[in-house]
């Protein structure tokens, strides 16, 4: 079946064009539908302290359970998402969905967390959004401090907005960081002109690090630059021991992978909260 074949399996089913607009359209009509229905759900990864271990954040991926094609993964539909404007209405959905979830885990009497929010470039940059985004923090009575929101560099090509955007977001007490920092065109004009809480830093640099030299020099670098302007620094897509201990060494705060844990559904966070009691 399609779903065998993993990431990006609606491209290896594309014989020519014709079919491929199909299946676009096709996505496009079941995404439309999935909101209804209610199928998608969201997966949550760890976010722990590169000094204790212990887990600080929860970063939110959200899953397709399609009807026929079982769970489908982000790289499966957020592009067609995005490209017909319905990332707006689900990208709603998954903030909404994510801060009630983290203000029940608080509810239950587990050590409280942040939940960080992927977002479209569509989605942040829209007139309304923080004034949303306030009224989802009111809905759930989740505290700002507690919600983080990843955007990527490609939200910064409308500097202007972007930046009222963030001077709003920052007065709401949300955090926000950059994500897949390094991979986007960016300059590093906004780093500067910005609030920002949090650089992240993207897979690629973090893969192969032992191996490769100049990923290292790249990786230290990012965390003293964000250092040096306030910012804190979470590396992304950490797999091994080696890995680990370099970003330790070099006094990186946070880190989140595969060494870790993978993306886990609500109930195993509970689970893994309630063993890493203690840890602190
Ligand atoms: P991202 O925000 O950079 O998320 C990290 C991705 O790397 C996730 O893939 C995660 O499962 C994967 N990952 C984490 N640790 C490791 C590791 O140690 N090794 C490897 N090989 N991979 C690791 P996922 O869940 O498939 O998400 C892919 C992308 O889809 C995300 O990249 C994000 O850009 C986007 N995405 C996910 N959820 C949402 C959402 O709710 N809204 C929007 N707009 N985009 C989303
Ligand atoms: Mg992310
Ligand atoms: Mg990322
Ligand atoms: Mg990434």
């Amino acid at each position: 079946a399609a779903k065998d074949k993993g990431k990006n399996s609606f491209h290896l089913y594309v014989p020519n064009l014709e079919q491929a607009v199909n299946d676009k359209m096709n996505i496009q009509n079941e995404l439309n539908r999935a909101l209804a229905r209610q199928e998608f759900l969201l997966h949550y990864q760890p976010q722990v302290s590169a000094k204790s271990g212990a887990i600080v954040g929860v970063e939110a991926l959200i899953r397709w359970d399609h009807p026929e094609r079982g769970l489908l993964l982000p790289d499966q539909f957020i592009s067609v998402a995005e490209e017909t404007g319905l990332i707006v209405p689900i990208g709603e959905w998954v903030l909404r969905t994510a801060c009630k979830q983290n203000k029940q885990w608080q509810d239950q009497g587990l050590k409280p967390l942040r939940v960080a929010v992927n977002l479209s470039a569509r989605q942040f940059l829209k007139q309304d959004f923080t004034q949303m985004i306030a009224e989802i923090l009111h809905q759930t009575r989740l505290a700002p401090e507690y919600l983080e929101l990843e955007i990527t560099e490609s939200s910064m090509i409308d500097v202007h907005r972007a930046t009222q955007a963030l001077k709003e977001l920052k007065q709401l007490g949300v955090h926000v960081a950059i994500d897949d920092f390094g991979t986007g065109y960016s300059s590093l004009y906004y780093l500067k002109e910005f609030p920002l809480n949090r650089l992240k830093i993207d897979r690629s640099f973090v893969r192969d690090m032992i191996e490769q030299p100049s990923n290292q020099a790249i990786v230290s670098t990012i965390i003293s630059m964000a250092h040096h302007l306030q910012m804190h620094v979470i590396a992304e897509g950490v797999e091994t021991k080696e890995e680990l201990a370099f970003l330790q060494e070099h006094l990186c705060e946070e880190v989140q992978g595969y060494l870790f844990s993978r993306p886990l559904p609500s109930e195993d966070v509970a689970f893994y909260l309630q063993a890493q009691k203690g840890v602190s």
